[in-house]
């Protein structure tokens, strides 16, 4: 496949890129953030770009229990609890898909590890060495806010529209169904404000043990997607920067 028919307008060395990330053995990465940070989408344009797998937590749990597996079914009876995954279920489903030929290559990590008991098992799985690099992605706590309390919901067929960057044609009203537009409880300001003041505590153990390792790279997430992608790559040295 050619890279440099699919890079974006004015990334240098795109192709250069995955070659880099292949020359020195198995790339794993780890994408850290707060919700809201467009750490999903960077995931899967860095897997793309790097020919690396995207290893989604989210994803994994939703194809588990979709296939009716042993931990999806666990996973099922925590969630409809209520409760969290305990660590060990959510580290046996991503350290199994670490055996598979897709991510020979190498994998973004996305939604894992959460905690450093699960950074632990993953060193502990993979070695030392194993994991290349941590990014975080960092966007000021007001631009979450104002992202993530945008959101609404199609009460009838669920399409998701934003505020500010994905308003309906008309205010209020679906654009697939004409039905009625809603902001869930869980996105209101002071819900959201809340919810990423108790992610960050969580965050910051994480992030001291991957620069303890000196892994640790902070990437500014608050500009547009393709930079945020151009700062990670050059965060990385797989890409010079520009200017
Ligand atoms: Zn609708």
């Amino acid at each position: 496949m050619s890279g440099r028919a699919t890079a974006p307008r004015g990334a240098r060395g795109a192709s250069d890129a995955r070659v880099a990330a292949g020359s020195q053995g198995v790339a794993r990465f780890v994408l850290l953030g707060l919700v809201g940070v467009g750490k999903g989408t960077q995931a899967k344009r860095l897997s793309a770009r790097l020919g690396l797998a995207h290893l989604a937590t989210g994803d994994l749990l939703r194809r588990h229990q979709e296939e009716g597996t042993e931990l999806g079914l666990l996973a099922k009876g925590y969630m409809e609890r209520g409760e969290l995954l305990p660590d060990d279920v959510v580290i046996r489903m991503v350290l199994g898909e670490l055996e598979k030929e897709a991510c020979r290559p190498g994998c973004i990590f996305d939604g894992f590890p959460r905690t450093v008991e699960q950074a632990l098992a993953l060193d502990r799985a993979v070695g030392p060495e194993g994991v290349r690099k941590v990014l975080y992605l960092q966007v000021p706590e007001e631009v979450l806010l104002r992202r993530l309390s945008g959101r609404l919901v199609c009460r009838r067929c669920q399409t998701p529209y934003h505020r500010e960057s994905a308003p309906p044609r008309v205010e209020g009203k679906c654009d697939v169904c004409r039905g009625e537009l809603y902001q869930r409880a869980d996105d209101r300001p002071e819900v959201v404000g809340r919810r990423l003041q108790v992610q960050q505590e969580e965050l910051v153990p994480l992030l001291n043990y991957y620069a303890r390792q000196g892994k640790l790279l902070r990437v500014n997430g608050d500009l547009g997607m393709e930079a945020v992608e151009e700062a990670i790559l050059a965060a990385l040295g797989l890409l010079a920067p520009r200017g």
